[in-house]
């Protein structure tokens, strides 16, 4: 046999067996998106590759060597986003609609950045963010934050989830800490590797971000933005603080928690689990204050986060264990010498049952061949329509699982029959 052709390096495909999670998750999201009325914005997948240089910042791991950046046939300069945050703000800017009312966003979808594939890495992976405009005030920091708890609660994981958040203070306020970080790490030199000392010269705060253990050392006696913000930006601080701890949400602060993006001002939050190696944020977000007019909107105060699903999705699987929902049908119908009846009786079954997953077995075949097809779809029953039970307008239900069993039921009981299937399964998804 040739050799297929494989898939591309850190793409990979959500396999049907993996996709109930995934809906679960995303359900579970948007019902909690749209319960604190944020509305959906669908956005493109490529966006002008100045966008993501000018918002994420030009010396970011992203800009600096993940970004899929291509030519298109015109010679303009492409990306596939990293991000949802820049193309959300350049849409609101574009349609003049970030200073109508306070506009509540969230989007999900695909990402890209060309990372080192490992567990809970990939090249393309997919995120859901929200992003708020218009609002500097901290309590809705606070309800943001609780919101993505929310999330997190009601799909299971609030035991394998922590929070962690921190104060970036203002663009001004960086600035003069920025100076004494500099200094610091100057005395410091030696036990910087590479990538810190060029960060140095260009980005200093990120170096708080070095997964390398020496830096890390040297970081945790370097002069904490936490200590050096704006009177401000302390006063907002301790605001979501207090606002968190009224909520009763837990959180820590970090002071070396940074973000690996450019555009974060005040408050910044992560999601952090220790159940995933080193792959451990789930969700991160923050206030982006001066993204808007950065990217030549009317300055406009703004808030947002992204969730990582491959990651989330990753915590729900060993959560999960066995028995639980794995998009099997219902109900498996085998199919004697009236294929069309069969087909008539199921579109009628739909129409009374919308919730009901049924698989009707594609034209005739022999009853021990389709009863092997009905066990191995997984579903719980297989609903038997040979010549005798068309005759007598009835159907053989005969149970797949445990103690198997069948029995003949009246067709006009039969929808009866299968919402108490439905009732019970729903217990077990
Ligand atoms: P990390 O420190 O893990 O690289 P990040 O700071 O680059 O994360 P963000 O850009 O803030 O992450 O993205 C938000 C979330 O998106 C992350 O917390 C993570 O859950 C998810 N994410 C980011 N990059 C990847 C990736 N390459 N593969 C899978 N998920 C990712
Ligand atoms: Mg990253």
């Amino acid at each position: 046999m040739g050799k297929g052709i494989q898939s591309v390096r850190g793409f990979s495909d959500v396999l049907p067996a993996e996709s109930p999670l995934w809906q679960r998750a995303e359900t579970v999201i948007r019902d909690t998106l749209e319960s604190y009325a944020y509305r959906e914005i669908r956005l493109p997948v490529v966006e002008r590759t100045e966008l993501f240089k000018r918002s994420i910042g030009e010396v970011t791991d992203i800009v600096e060597k993940e970004m899929y950046t291509f030519e298109d046939r015109n010679g303009d300069s492409l990306t596939l986003r990293p991000e949802g945050t820049a193309g959300c703000v350049r849409a609101g800017v574009e349609h003049g609609f970030l200073n109508r009312g306070e506009p509540r966003l969230w989007y999900m979808g695909p990402m890209f950045r060309h990372e080192r594939p490992q567990r809970g890495r990939l090249r393309q992976f997919h995120q859901v963010g929200a992003e708020a405009f218009g609002v500097a005030a901290p309590e809705l920091d606070v309800e943001m934050i609780a919101m993505t708890a929310r999330m997190l609660g009601r799909l299971g994981l609030a035991d394998d989830v922590r929070l962690e958040i921190n104060s970036l203070g203002t663009p001004e306020a960086r600035a003069v800490h920025r100076e004494r970080l500099v200094a610091y790490l100057r005395e410091h030199i030696d036990s910087l590797d590479d990538d810190s000392r060029r960060r140095l010269e260009t980005n200093p705060l990120r170096i708080f971000d070095s997964k390398d253990a020496g830096v890390q050392a040297v970081m945790e006696g370097a002069p904490r933005l936490l200590d050096a913000l704006d009177e401000e930006s302390a006063a907002h601080f301790a605001t979501v603080r207090n606002l968190l701890d009224r909520l009763g949400i837990e959180y820590t602060v970090n002071p070396a928690l940074v973000r690996g993006l450019d555009y974060y001002t005040r408050t910044v939050f992560e999601w952090i689990t220790d159940r995933l190696g080193a792959q451990g944020t789930v969700c991160a977000g923050g206030r982006f204050d001066g993204l808007v007019g950065q990217l030549g909107g009317r300055p406009t105060p703004a808030i947002g986060f992204a969730l990582g699903l491959e990651r989330l999705v990753a915590l729900l699987a060993e959560r999960a264990g066995s028995g639980e929902f794995d998009g099997a049908p219902h109900a498996y119908m085998v199919v004697g010498a009236d294929p069309g009846e069969a087909l008539r009786l199921a579109e009628a079954l739909r129409d009374r049952l919308p919730g009901l997953r049924l698989e009707v077995h594609p034209g005739s075949a022999g009853f021990k061949g389709q009863l092997k097809r009905a066990d191995r779809s997984g579903a719980a029953v297989a609903l038997i329509l040979g010549e005798e039970e068309v005759a007598a307008g009835r159907v053989a239900v005969k149970s797949l699982r445990g103690e198997g069993g069948q029995r003949a039921v009246a067709r006009d009981d039969l929808p009866e029959v299968l919402a108490a299937l439905l009732v019970e399964t729903r217990r077990a998804d």
